[in-house]
């Protein structure tokens, strides 16, 4: 019999978490009916603070297929789909949230372009952003705009961190142990046959979103120091640009004294360019910053998350 292991991170979900179950497992016996496979539920409590953890051992009391691994403070919704990717015993794979964003009607689908049609992962988008704040939706479509720019591979706007993939792809991903982790760039960076699905936006069934606009900012940037150094070039250019520019500059002054001598004059346009060359270089310095920064959290080589119990401790 084969298996396809549910990977769910979980943040704060006591609410959602029965209802996903139960969606989860009506989709199970209604379109699963006809193949021989067996579902396993690996849920990653990541730090809640409410009864999410209680939740999830209630589910694992009454079917043992439901497993779990709680950590021991809030690593952040990419930790904890890397914990449950490695403890995935699964032949398939699929991640998905706890809120019914990724609407499990898609399973089967998912599942059938996989294991009939010899794809390796099916991933799906979102076509719209319906019930998302305007602003919101503004930044990411920037931010998918600059990133494809910038990086050799393409990462799909819209993109969910639902998808469905094989054993093989799921070993790729998790091979890779880097601490600064963006899921969106890691799948599209280990290649494989993606099939893309699209679906219309779902709004959460409960709870809130957890994504703050200055969580989202940061993790764009993440997004483009882990998949780019065009940042870096950038400077390099600017560099090189001003560097051309006062060359010329400097031959202009050095001919007009020679010429008109030298009355003592363009004090103001001086500081204009002395503070406009400051802030060049701080940006600059900036941009170094920040790949020093996370280049410095990998060479420290932590572990991506510490684990507090899983369905091994469970005790009645
Ligand atoms: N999540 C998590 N850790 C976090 C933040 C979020 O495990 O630090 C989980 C959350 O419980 C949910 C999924 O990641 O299952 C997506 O989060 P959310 O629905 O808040 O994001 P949105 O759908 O609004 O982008
Ligand atoms: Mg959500």
């Amino acid at each position: 019999m084969k298996k396809l292991s549910v990977v769910v991170s979980c943040f704060n979900e006591e609410k959602s978490i029965p209802l996903f179950y139960k969606e989860v497992e009506n989709h199970r016996e209604k379109d699963f009916s006809d193949v021989d496979i067996e579902f396993e539920y690996i849920f990653i409590n990541d730090g809640s603070k409410d009864k999410t953890l209680d939740e999830i051992k209630k589910l694992h009391r009454e079917n043992q297929n439901v497993r779990y691994i709680s950590f021991s403070r809030n690593f952040g919704k990419e930790a904890a789909m890397f914990a449950g990717l490695e403890a995935a015993t699964g032949d398939y794979i699929t991640i998905m949230d706890a809120d019914l964003q990724d609407p499990p009607s898609l399973l089967r689908e998912m599942f059938d372009w996989v294991v009939e049609r010899g794809y390796d992962c099916v991933a799906t988008r979102r076509v719209n952003r319906k019930g998302e704040p305007p602003i919101r939706s503004f930044m990411a479509r920037i931010f998918y705009k600059l990133i494809n720019k910038i990086t050799d591979f393409e990462m799909v706007d819209g993109a969910r961190d639902y998808r469905l993939m094989t054993k093989q792809v799921k070993d790729a991903v998790i091979s890779m142990r880097e601490y600064n982790r963006f899921s969106k760039g890691l799948t599209s960076f280990v290649g494989f046959n993606t099939k893309w699905l699209e679906y219309e936006n779902v709004e959460r069934v409960a709870g809130e979103t957890k994504w703050s606009f200055w969580k989202l900012f940061k993790y764009a940037l993440e997004g483009i120091t882990a998949f780019s150094t065009a940042p870096l070039a950038f400077s390099s250019v600017l560099g090189l640009f001003f560097t051309v520019v006062s060359a010329i500059l400097i031959l202009f002054i050095i001919i007009k004294t020679l010429v008109f001598g030298d009355p003592t004059s363009g004090w103001p346009s001086m500081v204009c360019i002395m503070v406009f060359m400051g802030g060049i270089q701080l940006l600059s310095l900036g941009i170094i910053g920040q790949y020093l920064s996370k280049t410095y959290l990998e060479v420290k080589n932590r572990p991506i998350y510490f684990v507090k119990e899983t369905e091994k401790d469970f005790k009645e």
